[in-house]
């Protein structure tokens, strides 16, 4: 079995499966071999009955204490069992399984698993397995995969097709070469591969993430680095200065530029005159202000007779900059244009004419703007918007279009700048510190469960006033079908805790993007008034009368992350509250998220969550939402990205040209990253 063999090459897998996988992003065996776990099942040592506590899944050895009783609700059958070791007796349940009540022998121990729950009062063991000594003293201590899983696939079936896939598949060539996998302590990828799907135990997962990681990260900078290469100095023939119509638009603004957006601007500005290609990221907090400053380089390319590209990552996020374009900039004379991948075939065709007669100086899409049908008359300048969307290639499509246009990429995700220079090390960056005047800042509390009730109350009053309220869900590991329906209980719980006169909508991963359009569309329009969701509006819209984000279980997440979730409020006149409640409150958790309470400025909390990174997390919290890794997390795997990095700048060209030679698929790796590096 090759890597780039199709799916179809597992046994079982036959087409119905094989849609399932595609839906997964697995097409060959080797993306399922790089299809890696959530996260793990820790199969633990026997404990007593009598340290049974909510929530906890267990492993007890115990003997019936009575016979066993069924009891029906509706269809459902209820196979109700006292149990009972030496410390106490313990009921467990199980649903639907009749078959049990013949096999279960009083006299006989046996071993369950399962997770404790509570009813009413009393808690009980759910639906356990029931393990043979064997098989559990096999699985003890183990480590068991759970994959992120769509309808239609199991994760046994994904289990099985990864046991085969190891076994079938030669992995044995290492693109790593042996010094520097001896320097930086690094298992091979053969075995790496191995553990990270069935570990023995945690130390070889953390060996295996390791190397996976470090291995992400090196074919990530030795891409990087080619292409800085390549880039170097080149010449524009774009040499642009900002004229009356800029001086018009920064007049007509109701407010002053802030100094950060000012450093950038002039930044923009020398890049654009200098007769060199301008490669520019403006980093700045949500907020900070960073759209005036793209239009005032769009309006400048256009002022000039050239034409300007700006791309968002959302349809939402589009429409909002459109309407602004056009609004700031149609006055002036300037012709503004959308494209999106939700408008119809016909309404795309005309605007791709209106770009190639040059009818449209400025234009303001998603994707759709990189797609092949679109050539432009004469770009010159590409914005791209919230940028940790676009992979590296992505960018570099826009290359082809015009004769090498200017590059600015906008990011409001604050990193630190240690960090920066080396994932952003093909671009030059200006960072916009602070935010306008006059806003008030979020304020923000770190509260335990118990403030559930309060913090419920609080938003009631919101409402009341005639605000918008945000209720990111606890997570949970198991699938996305899982956070799907964890978001629709959590919503209905709400719905029983509010006033009936609150309007409560759900918004999921799992949603079509029409469905998702819509709810976000309606939620900006003011129709509902709570937003029960999960992390999937991280990037979207802007919400100004939105004024409380309450997070439930924050210690899940990055500092990172829980910093771009606060953005989403804080965004109009009104007083915003950010309330981050813990469901777990350890001592190392209070900490780190009071680094919230501490400070609203990005920055400062992107240092902070690089000073109090954790070990890696088995859960594999990762997302801090800038590129696009798959396992490693630029925060918590900090020192082997610099070290990656620094491994990677030992190579020369034709010494990555000749590794490409050895390895296949290697390059095609690289170009993933970097597009053009080997031209
Ligand atoms: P972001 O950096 O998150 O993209 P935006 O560009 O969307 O932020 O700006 C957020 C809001 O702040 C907008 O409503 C914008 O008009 C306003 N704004 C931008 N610059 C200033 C400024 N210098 N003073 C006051 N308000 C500003
Ligand atoms: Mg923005």
């Amino acid at each position: 079995m090759l890597e780039t063999d199709g799916i179809r090459c597992i046994k079982g897998v036959g087409e119905k499966a094989e849609k399932n996988y595609h839906k997964l992003g697995i097409y060959q065996i080797g993306d399922l071999l790089h299809y890696y776990p959530r996260s793990y099942d820790i199969y633990q040592p026997i404990q007593p009955v009598e340290q049974m506590a909510e929530g906890r899944v267990m492993v007890v050895e115990v003997s019936l204490a009575a016979q066993p009783k069924v009891a029906y609700a509706g269809k459902l059958k209820i196979l109700n069992c006292q149990m009972r070791d030496s410390s106490g007796t313990l009921l467990v349940v199980w649903y639907n399984m009749p078959y049990l009540l013949r096999s279960l022998k009083m006299g006989q121990r046996y071993i369950l698993r399962g997770k404790i729950i509570r009813r009413g009062s009393r808690l009980q063991m759910q639906q356990p397995k029931i393990l043979k000594r064997e098989e559990y003293v096999n699985l003890l201590y183990k480590l068991q995969p759970i994959y992120p899983l769509t309808a239609g696939i199991t994760n046994q079936a994904i289990v099985k097709a990864v046991r085969q896939a190891l076994q079938e598949t030669d992995l044995s060539g290492d693109f790593i070469p042996l010094e520097i996998r001896k320097e930086c302590d690094l298992i091979l990828h053969k075995k790496a591969i191995q553990d990270i799907h069935f570990p023995e135990n945690e130390k070889a997962f953390y060996r295996a993430r390791k190397r996976l990681v470090f291995e992400e990260f090196f074919l990530f900078a030795l891409a990087l680095q080619q292409m800085k290469q390549n880039r170097q100095k080149m010449q524009s023939s774009y040499v642009l200065q900002p004229g009356d119509k800029v001086e018009q638009l920064l007049e007509s603004l109701p407010f002053t530029l802030t100094e950060g957006q000012k450093e950038a601007w002039m930044d923009i500005r020398h890049d654009l005159q200098s007769g060199y290609v301008m490669n520019r990221l403006v980093q700045g907090d949500v907020g900070s202000g960073k759209t005036i400053v793209a239009i005032l380089a769009l309006l400048t390319v256009a002022e000039q007779g050239h034409q300007g590209a700006i791309m968002a990552p959302t349809e939402v996020l589009a429409k909002q900059h459109y309407e602004t374009f056009c609004e700031l900039l149609e006055p002036l004379g300037i012709r503004v244009g959308c494209l999106t991948g939700a408008m119809t075939a016909r309404e795309k065709k005309q605007v791709q004419q209106s770009l190639m007669d040059h009818e449209i100086d400025i234009v303001v899409g998603t994707h759709a703007l990189i797609q092949e049908k679109v050539h432009y008359a004469d770009l010159a300048l590409v914005v791209t918007d919230e940028q940790h969307r676009f992979g590296v290639k992505q960018r570099e499509g826009f290359f082809t279009k015009g004769q090498e246009p200017h590059m600015l990429v906008m990011s409001a995700t604050p990193i630190p700048r240690t960090l920066a220079i080396i994932l952003y090390g093909d671009l030059d960056i200006s960072v916009i510190h602070g935010l306008p005047q006059g806003r008030l800042p979020i304020q923000n509390c770190v509260v335990g469960t118990d403030f559930r009730p309060q913090s419920y109350r609080f938003m009631e009053k919101e409402v009341g006033k005639g605000h918008q309220v945000y209720v990111i869900c606890p997570m949970v590991e198991e699938s996305e079908n899982m956070e799907a329906e964890n978001v629709v209980d959590y919503a209905a719980s709400l719905r029983a805790a509010l006033s009936p006169s609150t309007r409560i909508e759900i918004l999921h991963g799992r949603m079509r993007s029409e469905e998702k359009n819509e709810i976000m569309e309606r939620f900006g329009r003011g129709e509902i008034d709570v937003l029960v969701s999960t992390t999937v509006i991280e990037v979207g819209i802007n919400v100004p009368n939105a004024t409380v984000m309450m997070v439930e279980n924050a210690e899940r997440f990055g500092l990172a992350q829980l910093h771009q979730l606060r953005g989403r409020v804080g965004r109009g006149s009104a007083q915003s509250y950010c309330i981050f409640m813990m469901g777990n409150p350890s001592k190392e958790t209070k900490e780190r998220l009071q680094v919230l309470e501490e400070s609203n400025d990005g920055f400062y909390v992107s240092e902070k969550d690089l000073s109090l990174r954790g070990p890696g997390d088995l859960f594999g919290i990762r997302q801090s939402g800038a590129l696009d890794f798959k396992l490693a997390d630029i925060y918590q795997d900090a020192d082997i990205l610099k070290q990656a990095n620094e491994m990677a700048a030992k190579f020369t060209k034709p010494q990555v040209l000749e590794l490409c030679k050895k390895y296949k698929g290697l390059r095609e790796k690289l170009e993933n990253y970097g597009g053009d590096i080997f031209l």
